[in-house]
């Protein structure tokens, strides 16, 4: 399958973010305020994915824009990268009670968007923000401070597991080790051969993972 063009992409995503809105699929639906789908460019080569919606984005509807968000969005500018040039995301996409850690079946629920949303932006590189992102894709024998800052590969699909910026809040070294994994992130994008690729890898996640969103 080809890659789909831009404006095609950008209407999936529409798309999916209206059916996120509208979503009560699990109990997490009952209890937000705003679902929160994602943000940034059909055109993203890298999809940085977190834990789930805190206050912040539970209120805006806008991924990463509370104190965590704040620190990514430093980090970005400090590699020269902006929000725009990536597409930002959650696992859960409403605010789990408390800020509790989302359950199983939450996560198994709300799956379907995040690869739904993976199907249409076809990311050379997802960037795992934490333990939730890193474990939702490699299971729970995964800690993101063994992994951290790896390029790990599944399906075809590259990962670079990274420490969540929240972490830099109570921590603020990792702010400087989410720094140097960025860079690798982005040496990672600047691989000819990983672009070269990136049409293959395509047909072979879309076969493995596709999903249909409702
Ligand atoms: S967390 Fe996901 S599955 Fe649950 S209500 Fe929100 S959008 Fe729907």
């Amino acid at each position: 399958m080809d890659h789909p063009a831009s404006s095609t992409r950008k209407n999936l995503l529409d798309s999916l973010s209206r059916q996120i809105s509208e979503c009560r699929d699990c109990r997490l639906g009952s209890t937000r305020t705003s679902a929160v789908p994602g943000i940034g460019s059909p055109d993203a080569e890298i999809c940085f994915i977190g834990e789930g919606p805190g206050r912040d984005e539970d209120a805006t509807g806008v991924p990463f824009v509370g104190q965590a968000g704040h620190v990514l969005d430093r980090l970005l500018l400090s590699v020269g990268l902006q929000r725009g040039d990536c597409y930002i995301c959650n696992i859960v996409k409403c605010r789990p009670p408390n800020n509790r850690v989302p359950a199983p079946d939450e996560i198994e629920t709300c799956s379907v968007y995040l690869y739904a949303q993976l199907a249409v932006l076809e990311p050379s590189i997802i960037c795992l923000l934490g333990n939730t992102a890193l474990r939702f894709f490699f299971g729970e024998n995964y800690a993101i401070g063994q992994v951290r800052g790896t390029i790990l590969v599944k399906d075809g699909q590259r990962f670079l597991p990274t420490y969540h910026p929240a972490a830099a809040l109570r921590n603020p070294q990792y702010e400087s080790v989410i720094q140097k994994d960025l860079l690798k992130l982005l040496d990672a994008i600047h691989d000819p051969g990983s672009l070269a690729s990136r049409s293959a890898r395509l047909q072979s996640s879309t076969n493995s993972r596709r999903t249909t969103a409702r």
